[in-house]
């Protein structure tokens, strides 16, 4: 039988419990026996390992990332998102002139820079369908593009239909993600919603990133109506009924347990559907800040009971991968917003937004022993 561990820290967060100063996780193999003060657990530790000086939480959840970008360098943000996601795609398709690989080192470079920070798991958008190598885990999100539900304008549809039907005979966990409301026609919406139901996948979409969505929701018109036009699609099929975006989804009936990256822009009146459809939704603070967004509404969102996350998003739209630094970067930038409702959002809303919350997101009996180790000077909060 595996030995006991037990690890002692300056300070232990649970986070389903207050932080335990000179703390203490009583490990066997990898999952916990018990949590609580130092002198409680020493006793029954074969061997020790001191973490010092330190707050140890639980491994952190990256709700939000495009690990295949990680090589791509950052993209200024100035001409606003359509422009930068032009200039993402187009060093895309320089790296695509030698296939695959450039995207999975990308990846596995990326997997391994938030393993190394404290990440244990990360749902990873991929438009190229890479499964990051990493200890951590990374959960793939299959991105796709369609302006028009036309079969043959479909890019990366029938690839994302094999994948997920792959993962599910394999066991392993993943999304299906049309990209966007203003980049992917309504009726592939929907079908992703379906395929992400009979497969057991989880379904994930950008939602409100941009101000621009809701004037193409409501009224079909504006800079994203050019866009799909542009896209040999038609924007009427996008919206003109006055809905906001997260309506628009709701109508399409793709809301319930959905995970909605950035809600930069989410309105008030979306909340209770929201809520009602148990949906997470994904902040990315320092991609925020990138692009100069309007303040975020993940404090009262949360504030009202909203499942809130944290995502470092690509390194195209950020400095680095570290959810520590998205931690410290939420709690500057959200008035209202505690450093322990940062951790709460980096780990346990992370991991429930998953459906991974029965062994990810919380120090306590029964769950994975994975941790990350917050020094007081990456603490948010502290600066
Ligand atoms: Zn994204």
């Amino acid at each position: 039988m595996d030995r006991a561990i037990g690890h002692r820290a300056r300070w232990v967060h649970p986070v389903v419990m207050p932080a335990v100063a000179d703390g203490g996780v009583l490990v066997r193999g990898d999952v916990i026996l018990a949590v609580g003060r130092w002198r409680e657990i020493a006793p029954q530790a074969d061997e020790v390992v001191d973490h010092g000086d330190v707050r140890l939480t639980p491994g952190l959840i990256n709700a939000h990332a495009h690990l295949e970008l990680t090589s791509h360098g950052a993209i200024p943000a100035a001409g606003g998102l359509p422009d930068w996601m032009a200039e993402v795609a187009r060093r895309s398709r320089a790296m695509a002139d030698d296939g695959r690989a450039g995207f999975q080192r990308a990846a596995d470079l990326g997997a391994e820079t938030l393993r190394q920070s404290g990440t244990a798991v990360i749902l990873d958008s991929t438009l190229w369908g890479v499964r990051a190598e990493s200890s951590a885990a990374v959960l793939p999100a299959y991105e796709f593009i369609s302006y028009t539900s036309r079969e043959d304008e479909r890019p990366f549809w029938s690839q994302v239909v094999e994948r997920a039907e792959a993962d599910e005979r394999a066991g392993r966990l993943s999304a299906v993600e049309p990209h966007t409301p203003y980049t992917v026609h309504p009726d592939l919406i929907r079908r992703a919603r379906d395929l992400a139901d009979r497969h057991g996948r989880l379904f994930a979409i950008h939602l409100a990133e941009i101000e621009a969505e809701a004037e193409l929701s409501a009224a079909a018109s504006g800079p994203l109506a050019d866009l799909i036009a542009a896209n040999g699609g038609d924007p009427a099929d996008y919206g003109g009924n006055g809905r906001t975006p997260a309506q628009h989804l709701g109508d399409l009936g793709v809301l319930d347990h959905a995970v909605l990256f950035h809600g930069n822009y989410l309105d008030a009146q979306d909340l209770p559907l929201l809520l009602k459809a148990s949906a997470s939704v994904v902040y990315c603070p320092r991609s925020h800040r990138h692009f100069g967004h309007s303040p975020h509404p993940a404090a009262s969102m949360l504030s009202r009971g909203v499942n809130v996350c944290l995502g470092t998003d690509g390194l195209v739209s950020n400095e680095g991968l570290d959810m520590r630094e998205e931690m410290r970067c939420a709690v500057d930038r959200c008035p209202g917003l505690s450093p322990d409702d940062a951790l709460m959002m980096a780990t346990l809303c992370g991991a429930r937004a998953l459906g991974i919350d029965g062994e990810y997101g919380a120090l306590a009996r029964g769950m994975r022993a994975v941790f990350a180790e917050i020094p007081e000077a990456l603490w948010p909060g502290d600066a």
